[in-house]
């Protein structure tokens, strides 16, 4: 019977040098080797992972996509993205559950919902679909939302994106690693990176808890781990604060919420898997952390926060609950930089939130980046000199202000 399930790759044995490493076998590395392969022919390529594919936030996110986001830098590389699960699901011949289910976030103010009508603008500027509703056509599509002024903060109006939805995580990371090991990339889980190389001004080597591979290109995507392995390895100072994002999910309902439902008052969101559960989360531990340890606190504040915009959940139990880690960004705009402090050097990382959604349009751009030395155009503003030349990005004010949607 074993026969049957055959292996989504092979492990091959770790070579002492690749024509590219990728630190990380999480979302962005495994995107970016698998485009580095597709795009670029550049198939010695080795992803080094220190647990399993998918251990870091990439197998722990929630699992929301959307490209409402605010700024005109973000939008199109999220447009992007959303455009592409249709497409990467027949090219990967994997299917990665993409559920085009929309995206509600509420207003509990009229702030909030001024803050919102921009949101919108700008998304549709960039030819997005977005839309501002009022309390009742919020319940129209959500017929579960308590509209009513009894909740502490009652709901005003909300923002609808009808092409967002939910993709499976697990999938999106065992597609890739299978389409990457087709065109010959090696994954090595169980394979940590304890250093990087530099020779000359340019990368070299990186260094293994099972030996040194010398490689010309290395790419740190290692999620949360990436600040702390660029500072030890190469003295290179990230501004990334590493926080705890937890997460959870109900016993099986009915069909009854058919869009991702979110609050910023409430700092909540919830949307119901296929199999049913109520899945809830955006809660981020505002101290920082390395435990993926969850709380009664929050489970409790969850239970609450959910309950008071919809209230014909209470009484339900969580099944689960989980941690993940977050490598937060003081504008929570992601940092995609090259050669600096080596050339050949490259970093994808400070994602938070919102590194799901966009890590495949992101993998494919950094290939591009890795494979000829030159930044995509669309990558050039989340240059990391932008910390030091203040002009930070207003995405802040996208989760903060109202929306928590991840
Ligand atoms: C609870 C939760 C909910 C979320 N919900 C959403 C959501 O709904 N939508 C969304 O867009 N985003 C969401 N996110 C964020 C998203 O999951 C992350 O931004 C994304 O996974 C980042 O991808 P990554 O590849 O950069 O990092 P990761 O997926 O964390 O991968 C990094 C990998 O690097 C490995 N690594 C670390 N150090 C080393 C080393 N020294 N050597 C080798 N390997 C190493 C780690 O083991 C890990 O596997 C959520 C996150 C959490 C925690």
């Amino acid at each position: 019977m074993l026969g049957r399930f055959k292996r989504l790759w092979d492990a091959k044995p770790m070579k002492t040098h690749y024509d590219a490493v990728i630190i990380g076998g999480g979302l962005h590395g495994l995107a970016t080797a698998y485009f580095l392969a597709r795009n670029h022919g550049l198939t010695d390529v080795a992803v080094i992972e220190k647990r399993y594919i998918g251990f870091g936030a990439a197998g722990r996110n929630t699992a929301i996509v959307r490209a409402n986001q605010r700024t005109q830098e973000n939008l199109p590389l999220y447009k992007e993205a959303l455009d592409l699960w249709p497409v990467l699901t027949r090219e990967l011949d994997f299917n990665l559950m993409f559920y085009n289910c929309g995206n509600l976030n509420l207003a509990h103010s009229e702030a909030a919902l001024k803050a919102m009508r921009l949101q919108v603008a700008s998304a549709q500027f960039q030819g997005i679909d977005s839309r501002l509703l009022d309390a009742k056509e919020c319940r129209e599509l959500v017929p579960a939302l308590d509209i009513s002024d009894r909740p502490r903060y009652p709901i005003f109006g909300g923002m609808f994106h009808p092409p967002g939805g939910i993709v499976r995580h697990d999938a999106v990371v065992w597609g890739l690693a299978r389409g990457a090991a087709k065109r010959g990339v090696h994954i090595h889980q169980g394979t940590s990176a304890t250093g990087i190389g530099v020779e000359g001004g340019k990368a070299a080597w990186v260094d293994t808890d099972r030996g040194r591979i010398r490689t010309p290109r290395v790419l740190n995507a290692a999620g949360a781990y990436s600040a702390g392995l660029a500072n030890r390895f190469l003295g290179q100072r990230l501004p990334i604060s590493v926080l705890t994002i937890q997460a959870m999910v109900t016993q099986p309902l009915k069909p009854l919420l058919h869009h991702v439902v979110s609050s910023g008052a409430y700092h909540c969101y919830a949307n119901q898997t296929l199999k049913g559960e109520i899945a809830t989360g955006a809660h981020m531990d505002p101290w920082p952390n390395y435990t993926t340890q969850t709380t009664a606190h929050y489970i409790k504040h969850q239970a609450e926060a959910v309950t008071e915009f919809l209230p014909c959940l209470k009484g339900l139990k969580f099944m689960r609950t989980w941690g993940g880690l977050a490598d937060m960004t003081p504008d929570m705009a992601p940092i995609m930089d090259g050669h600096s402090p080596a050339e050949g050097y490259y970093l994808d990382c400070g994602w938070g939130y919102f590194g799901f959604k966009s890590s495949t349009v992101t993998g494919k751009y950094m290939a591009q980046y890795m494979a000829t030395g030159e930044c995509p155009e669309i990558l050039k503003p989340f240059a990391l000199k932008r910390f030091e030349e203040h002009r930070l990005m207003g995405e802040t004010a996208a989760l903060v202000d109202y929306t928590a949607n991840n």
